[in-house]
């Protein structure tokens, strides 16, 4: 463990010191208790926007009304341009307001990093509202997160995405690898970008390990995240694994944002 992030462990325990983990809210920061389901109080419990109704069959994404079919737009649009996106489906617990952001940010940027393994649990908790737990338990030969570049490993001290992907795979009785892929470079925020400029902003940003080449031919993977947008990295990372002999890759993420296309 380097200096650095030995100091930054040391700070979050002296943090949780403080404030207790268990006593708040990890939405809003009011005092609940622990024994509070997803350590949510009442009010950001309703106010979370589940994912709970109709849903786009392909990302999993929240369907609006005036998605009229069973896609969200962006899916929809991808079929009709032609470019067929290279994961297979995906699933999403919430969409992305207010609360889930404040969740997000906390556990990303307000070294909260207890919030991990509770977003892991309410993945797990998603995922059984869909299918048995003996099913998904024998649906993926590997779960593993999207990884972050070093220099921002390097300043956050942790990978978000690996903590809730752990805290996932735990409950689910899944082989975690989160060493699988690497990130090999940074890439500038796709907010603005067109579909075309967005694929060539992660295009090549991701590669896997040479130690896990042997392992990917005919796996099925699981990718995690913890907020699905414009889906272009899962896309990217999905399109790596497929030329590498994957028979099957999907993602799971706390948040989908809103409609967007590929
Ligand atoms: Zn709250
Ligand atoms: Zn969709």
């Amino acid at each position: 463990m380097s200096k650095e992030s030995w100091l930054k462990r040391i700070g979050n325990e002296m943090l949780d010191l403080v404030y207790p983990p268990g006593l708040y809210c990890i939405c809003c920061g009011k005092i609940t208790d622990d024994s509070r389901t997803y350590r949510l109080c009442n009010d950001c419990m309703r106010s979370m926007n589940w994912n709970t109704g109709r849903r786009c069959k392909k990302c999993g994404r929240p369907l609006v009304d005036t998605d009229p079919g069973e896609m969200c737009f962006g899916c929809s649009q991808r079929d009709a341009s032609g470019h067929q996106p290279s994961f297979d489906k995906g699933h999403a617990c919430a969409g992305y307001g207010a609360c889930a952001q404040s969740v997000i940010f906390a556990l990303k940027y307000g070294g909260r990093s207890d919030i991990g393994d509770t977003l892991g649990e309410i993945l797990y908790d998603f995922m059984l509202s869909g299918y048995e737990a003996d099913e998904l338990a024998g649906m993926y030969d590997v779960v593993t997160p999207v990884p972050v570049h070093a220099d921002k490993l390097k300043k956050r001290g942790f990978n978000h995405a690996e903590l809730i992907g752990r805290g996932f795979a735990k409950r689910a009785c899944l082989c975690f690898d989160p060493g699988l892929l690497i990130r090999t470079r940074g890439t500038v925020p796709m907010k603005g970008l067109g579909p075309e400029e967005r694929r060539a902003n992660i295009r090549g940003a991701f590669e896997i390990r040479n130690s896990r080449h042997p392992k990917i031919k005919g796996s099925r993977i699981l990718l995690i995240d913890d907020i699905f947008t414009t889906g272009s990295t899962v896309d990217e990372i999905a399109s790596v694994l497929k030329c590498h002999g994957a028979a099957r890759v999907d993602f799971l993420a706390f948040a989908a944002a809103g409609n967007m296309v590929i």
